[in-house]
């Protein structure tokens, strides 16, 4: 008798569970504030079963080199092998994904994702009056990243291989108006950009760091919650990720949403028990480990 009680209340808890998890993707907004990229929603169906706390992940070793989150600078090249944005396209030639800015040239390559994270963020700033903004690089693959190395030479261009913009995350943000650092779509960048998943990656106080001479028009896609926490503390990517090798876990709400990131070292597939609940999305560092980022 006790025992069909029990059953009945864990049914009942599991049945409020699933649709109180519903209710918050209900009201998830679809407005111009950035969505985040769920590559596996959790599956709320799988708690049934075992009704265990936490997430249980597989990965890979290749894990390790992909994803938003992967540093790529002078002592890390893009991984061999990966071809991070074989979706990138012409933006001219695909006008439909020009929305609100202008574009250099024929050019200039975005994958239609990152055309659509850059257009929900030029679009906030078009509401403060700020509708200025040229993409002037997007993606470039090794040969083009070669061709510019050969042209500008190792002291404004880097080698094949070893430039963001080989990785597809990465835009060159000018403003027709001004010169970027002075103009207004550089400061509102430099205020706002980290909102919609962007930040600033080589800032004029931290060359020290990452080895870049002070860059205001390169701007590098990591996602929320990540944007926000190098913002508030001043970071650049490289500290990003020592600091989170070194928390091993952060929890903080970012405009209401609560998210909890955690780092796992990677040195085989091995089998990662996550202590939180909630739809996740996973990124190499394309060092020795990946960032689980779960969503409550
Ligand atoms: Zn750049």
């Amino acid at each position: 008798m006790k025992k069909w009680v029990l059953c009945l209340m864990i049914l009942v808890l599991l049945g409020f569970g699933v649709t109180k998890f519903k209710a918050s993707m209900a009201r998830t907004p679809q407005d111009e504030t950035q969505p985040l990229e769920i590559n596996e929603p959790y599956n709320a169906d799988s708690s049934a079963a075992g009704a265990e706390e936490g997430l249980t992940i597989d990965v890979t070793k290749e894990m390790v080199y992909q994803g938003d989150l992967l540093l790529v600078n002078k002592d890390h090249p893009v991984p061999k092998g990966l071809h991070p944005d074989s979706e990138a396209v012409s933006l001219i030639r695909n006008a439909e994904l020009i929305d609100g800015f202008g574009v250099l040239d024929n050019k200039v390559l975005l994958s239609p994702q990152m055309a659509e994270r850059f257009t929900a963020m030029v679009k906030a700033a078009g509401k403060e009056g700020i509708n200025h903004f040229l993409i002037s690089s997007g993606y470039r693959d090794e040969q083009k990243q070669d061709e510019l190395y050969r042209q500008m030479g190792s002291k404004l261009a880097l080698p094949a291989g070893y430039s963001e913009h080989n990785l597809g995350l990465s835009l060159d943000i000018g403003s027709s108006q001004a010169e970027m650092n002075s103009a207004p779509e550089g400061q509102w960048l430099k205020k706002n950009a980290w909102k919609y998943g962007f930040i600033l990656r080589y800032p004029d106080d931290k060359t020290a760091i990452t080895g870049i001479q002070f860059e205001p028009w390169h701007f590098r896609y990591v996602g929320l919650p990540h944007s926000a926490i190098i913002q508030e503390n001043g970071f650049v990517l490289e500290q990003y990720m020592d600091y989170l090798k070194e928390q091993q876990s952060v929890s903080l709400k970012v405009q209401g949403q609560k998210y909890h990131v955690f780092y796992y070292p990677v040195s085989k597939d091995r089998t990662l028990q996550v202590p939180v609940q909630g739809q996740y999305e996973i990124s190499g560092n394309n060092m020795d480990g990946v960032i689980v980022t779960v969503r409550e």
